[in-house]
């Protein structure tokens, strides 16, 4: 399958612009571990990541293949989407269930760059995976909704405006279906910092700026919901698509990159007087991760073209982000392998992007619960859990 021009000249696009980040810059955020403004200031600037907002708001109103294929160079190149993946895979929410009134108060800001859309508060402690039996509410007064609880890791919320915030709105007990009573709220984070919401950063093995977020008492304006109040979970499952195929795509990205390093280092690096990559025993898996990133990249691509045609992309989104992220894993693993000693050293990037890809097969769903999934709502089995 040949691409588009159109992709492809995308894909030139943002090589050019990554090439202006390369692994110093990425060694010295990860040393620090400081935000990658500049980088995410750059692609603000070229509109890369107003991609899905409609022309009429300001942006370029591309498709979701054309957001994958920004995400997988990033990665490619060797740099890190995690600082900016959040703004693509929320927008959908409220793309989707936004009234025309808050897409005008939003949209352009987002797209100009003068409001940053990247902290997604759907995880807790206490609930896990179970995203059922979260326990953050959101409690209706007049005008207002007042906002308690605890989020986990809300990752980039201090360098974000705005938060999509799933909390509860009407308790457990009080609704027929489990899925009912959840909400999605919009929150103007930089009104709620200090009255009400506090952020406190999680340091973890890899620079990913998330962190745990307090409300108490947060007051925020009724007119911060998003679609219909007790909807939320339908609404937020949909864009789990999103966020998932273009996770995906960033998974095919660092494995085209582990792929790329470990090729090019197999053919110069010489031991017993010839390149080790002359040895069956070292190029057997570059090629073996080759064969994996190209079939999990052919699911990636349909569960696209599945999304962008209106379709339900559920199985497949879920099936591209558990291969893609166990192509890109696998990767990691055998660029470090192929590097041997070289693979631990800082100034190769080996180990910064096998601590960066290792995230995907437990984030943002880990790969049992996708497993479940399929087994539950493609063959018919039992649910598990
Ligand atoms: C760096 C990082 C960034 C993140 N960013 C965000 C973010 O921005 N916003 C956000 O909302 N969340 C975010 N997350 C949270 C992420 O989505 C969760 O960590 C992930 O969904 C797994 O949930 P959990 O950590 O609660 O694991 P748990 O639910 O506690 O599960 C632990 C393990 O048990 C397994 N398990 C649990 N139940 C079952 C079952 N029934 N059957 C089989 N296996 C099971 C899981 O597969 C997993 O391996 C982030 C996480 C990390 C680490």
């Amino acid at each position: 399958m040949t691409e588009s021009e159109d992709l492809a000249e995308i894909r030139r696009a943002v090589q050019a612009l990554c090439a202006e980040f390369p692994g110093e810059y990425w060694r010295e955020k990860d040393r620090t571990r400081d935000y990658p403004g500049e980088f995410v200031d750059a692609l603000t600037r070229a509109g890369f990541l107003a991609a899905l907002i409609p022309g009429n708001y300001g942006g370029s109103g591309l498709k979701l293949d054309a957001a994958a294929v920004i995400m997988e160079e990033i990665q490619a190149a060797g740099c890190n989407g995690a600082s900016a993946h959040a703004q693509m895979y929320i927008m959908n929410t409220l793309l989707k269930y936004g009234s025309e009134e808050q897409k005008r108060a939003y949209l352009p800001g987002i797209a100009d760059g003068s409001l940053r859309l990247q902290a997604f508060g759907v995880s807790e402690p206490t609930s896990g995976t179970d995203t059922l039996s979260l326990r953050t509410v959101a409690v209706r007064d007049g005008d207002e909704y007042v906002v308690n609880g605890q989020k986990i890791w809300t990752s980039r919320a201090e360098h974000s405006d705005l938060m999509l915030l799933l909390a509860r709105t009407t308790p457990r007990e009080q609704v027929e279906k489990k899925t009912e009573g959840l909400s999605i709220f919009l929150v103007d984070m930089r009104q709620a910092v200090g009255s009400g919401m506090t952020i406190k950063p999680i340091r973890t093995m890899m620079n990913h700026s998330t962190t745990e977020v307090f409300f108490d008492d947060l007051r925020i304006p009724a007119s911060s919901l998003i679609g219909e109040e007790g909807k939320g979970f339908r609404y937020i499952l949909s864009g789990m698509n999103a966020e998932r195929i273009l996770i995906a795509a960033e998974c095919i990205g660092d494995a085209k990159w582990f792929i790329q390093k470990a090729s090019d280092y197999a053919k110069e690096r010489k031991v017993f007087g010839r390149p080790i990559g002359q040895n069956q025993g070292v190029q057997f898996p570059i090629a073996r991760c080759y064969a994996q990133m190209r079939a999990a990249e052919l699911m990636v691509h349909h569960a696209a073209q599945v999304y962008d045609a209106g379709g339900n992309p559920g199985a497949e989104a879920n099936m591209a982000k558990m291969l893609a992220s166990e192509a890109s894993w696998a990767a990691a693993d055998m660029c470090v392998q192929t590097f041997g000693g070289f693979g631990f050293a800082e100034e190769y990037d080996v180990e910064r992007k096998f601590r960066e890809a290792r995230l995907y097969t437990v984030a943002p769903i880990s790969t049992n619960l996708i497993l479940s999934y399929l087994a539950e709502h493609v063959l018919g089995l039992p649910r598990s859990y």
